[in-house]
C-alpha cells in the first residue's frame, strides 16, 4: 500500500507518488504555533489535518520523525522585519515575563492537542533554545555571498540570490511583481532591497530577548528558526515540510531560500499546504479580528456561536473538507458535523461488540461481501489520493449500514463469510479511530451520573425495594462510593 500514496507537492505545483529519501524513514517538519495567545480555530485546522497526514504515514508502515517547532521569539508584529516582539508585546500587556507567556500559551496549545486527540509531534523545539544553530546558519549564509550586515542587523540579499536562484517559485509568485508592489521609499529602511528579509535583528536597549553573536547583541529573524530547527532534527534535505497556506509567502518561501542559500537544497522534497478556515468568505485570522479561540468554541462564549461545540465536532468538521479546500464556518456546518461525527462513534461502539459466529446454514451474500470489500479499498484509495479525508468518511457511512445491518439482524455475520466479516470491522474501526483519531466523548461529568443513581437510590427505598436499595449501594461501595442517608437526603462520600 505504501508505493500508492500520492500527495500534492506546492513546490512542483502538481501531484507526485510520494517516494521518501530513506524508506521507511520518514521525516516531516510542521510550522507550530507563535504562543503568545490562545489557539484559535486556525491553528486547530493545520494541527488536525497533519495530525492525520502523520497517523496515515504510521499506518502505511512508515517510521515518522514529525518536528514541530514552536516559535516563542523573532515572530514580530504584522509578520514584518520591524516593530515588536508579538511574545514580548503580551508580555507586557500580562504584566509577565516573555517565557511566562511562553509557557502559559505552550501549555493551552497542549491541552487544546489533546482534547482535539491531536498526537504531540516527536520532537518540539523552542526557537529560543536552538539560537546557536540560527547563528550558524546565517554565517554560512554569509558565506556563501547572500546576505549583508548593517548597524548590527543581517539581512537576506535578495538581488544576489536572485542571480542563480528564483525566489518565488514555492508560492508561484514574481518578484519583479513583488518589487513593483512594495511602497517602501528610498532611505526609510536599512534595507538594501525592500524584500530583503531579516536573518538577525540588532537588539534595541529595550529590547529584552537578546541573545550575543558575532553581530553584537539581537535576536533571529521568524523564517530562519524553521531552516534551522529542521536541520538540525531532520537533515539538510528531507521528506515533507508542512504548514498552513497563510505561511506559504512569506515565511515558506524565505525559509526555502535561506535553505538554498546556506545548504543548496530545497530544504524538504514535498511541501504541503493545508487550506484555511474562512467565515463570510474571508479569511479566519487574528490579525483580522474575527476568529474564534478554541476555549470560545468549546464553551459557546463567541457572538458568533450559536451554542458550544465539542471537540470531536471539530475534528469531524475539519476532516470532512479536503485539506487543500477552504473550509467555511457557520453554526449548520458545525452541527452538521456534531451529528455526522456522532453517528460514526455510535457506529465504532457496535462495531467492536461485533464477534463473527460461524453458520452452515446461512449462504454468503455475495453482493454485500463485495460490496464491503469495494468500500473498505476507497477508504484506502482516498487516504492514498493526496489525503482526501472527505471521500473517507463517506466511505465509512457506507459501510456503517452494512454495521447497522448486522447489529438489527438484518444480515448475519456469517453472511459475509469469516473474510468478509473481518474486513468490516477492522477497516471501519482502524480509520475511525486510528486514522481519523475520532474517539468517545464524555456526554456527562461522573458527578451527573452519580446524581441519576442517587434518584434511583431514592426511588427504591421510598417504595421500599430493600433488595435495590442494597444492590445500588454495593455497586457503588465497589467503586469506592459510599452512600450515607442523612436526615436531609442522601449524602455520599470517597470511601477508602
Ligand atoms: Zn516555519
Amino acid at each position: 500500500m505504501q508505493n500508492q500514496l500520492e500527495l500534492y507537492n506546492t513546490l512542483t505545483h502538481q501531484k507526485e507518488r510520494f517516494t521518501p529519501y530513506h524508506p521507511p524513514l520518514v521525516g516531516m517538519y510542521v510550522c507550530g504555533p507563535t504562543v503568545y495567545g490562545q489557539a484559535h480555530l486556525g491553528h486547530a485546522r493545520s494541527a488536525i489535518n497533519f495530525d492525520v497526514i502523520y497517523r496515515y504515514l504510521k499506518h502505511l508502515g512508515y517510521q515518522v520523525r514529525y518536528v514541530r517547532n514552536i516559535t516563542d521569539v523573532g515572530h514580530l508584529e504584522r509578520d514584518a522585519d520591524e516593530g515588536e516582539d508579538k511574545v514580548a508585546k503580551q508580555a507586557q500587556l500580562e504584566n509577565l515575563e516573555p517565557m511566562e507567556v511562553v509557557q502559559r500559551y505552550t501549555n493551552s496549545y497542549h491541552q487544546d492537542m489533546a482534547l482535539l486527540n491531536v498526537q504531540p509531534p516527536s520532537i518540539e523545539p523552542h526557537a529560543s533554545g536552538h539560537i546557536t544553530e540560527q547563528i550558524a546558519m546565517i554565517q554560512q549564509i554569509i558565506e556563501a555571498g547572500l546576505a549583508y550586515a548593517v548597524n548590527g542587523s543581517i539581512y537576506f540579499d535578495l538581488a544576489a540570490y536572485q542571480q542563480h536562484h528564483a525566489y518565488g517559485k514555492l508560492s508561484g509568485r514574481v518578484l519583479e511583481d513583488l518589487l513593483a508592489g512594495t511602497r517602501t521609499l528610498a532611505g526609510q529602511t536599512e534595507k538594501r532591497g525592500p524584500l530583503d528579509f531579516a536573518l538577525w535583528k540588532k537588539a534595541s536597549p529595550t529590547h529584552i530577548m537578546r541573545w550575543p553573536s558575532p553581530w553584537g547583541e539581537g535576536y533571529p529573524g521568524w523564517h530562519l528558526e524553521c531552516s534551522a530547527i529542521a536541520t538540525k532534527y531532520l537533515g539538510k534535505q528531507f521528506d515533507i515540510h508542512g504548514g498552513g497556506m497563510d505561511l506559504l509567502f512569506p515565511h515558506h518561501e524565505c525559509e526555502l531560500a535561506q535553505s538554498q542559500a546556506a545548504q543548496h537544497t530545497t530544504l524538504a522534497k514535498y511541501w504541503l499546504h493545508n487550506n484555511l478556515i474562512t467565515i463570510d468568505g474571508q479569511k479566519m485570522g487574528k490579525s483580522l479580528g474575527n476568529y474564534i479561540t478554541l476555549e470560545q468554541l468549546f464553551q459557546g462564549s463567541h457572538p458568533l456561536l450559536d451554542q458550544p461545540y465539542s471537540p470531536m465536532a471539530l475534528r469531524f468538521f475539519v476532516l470532512q473538507a479536503h485539506y487543500r479546500s477552504t473550509l467555511s464556518f457557520s453554526n449548520e456546518a458545525l452541527q452538521a458535523a456534531h451529528s455526522g461525527y456522532l453517528k460514526l462513534i455510535n457506529g465504532l461502539k457496535i462495531a467492536k461488540k461485533l464477534t463473527y459466529v460461524a453458520d452452515p446454514k446461512v449462504s454468503i451474500d455475495q453482493l454485500a461481501a463485495k460490496q464491503i470489500h469495494q468500500y473498505a479499498d476507497s477508504c484506502y484509495q482516498a487516504m492514498n489520493d493526496d489525503f482526501n479525508t472527505a471521500q473517507t468518511i463517506a466511505a465509512l457511512f457506507k459501510l456503517l449500514r452494512y454495521i447497522h445491518d448486522l447489529k438489527l439482524g438484518k444480515l448475519q455475520p456469517a453472511a459475509l463469510g469469516p473474510a468478509g466479516f473481518e474486513r468490516l470491522q477492522s477497516t471501519y474501526t482502524t480509520f475511525v479511530e486510528d486514522i481519523l483519531g475520532l474517539q468517545e466523548e464524555p456526554r456527562a461529568t461522573p458527578e451527573a451520573l452519580l446524581a441519576v443513581l442517587l434518584k434511583l437510590y431514592r426511588q427504591a427505598k421510598q417504595q421500599k425495594q430493600y433488595d435495590q436499595v442494597d444492590a445500588i449501594r454495593a455497586d457503588l461501595k465497589q467503586l469506592g462510593i459510599a452512600l450515607h442517608d442523612m436526615p436531609t437526603g442522601v449524602d455520599w462520600s470517597y470511601e477508602g
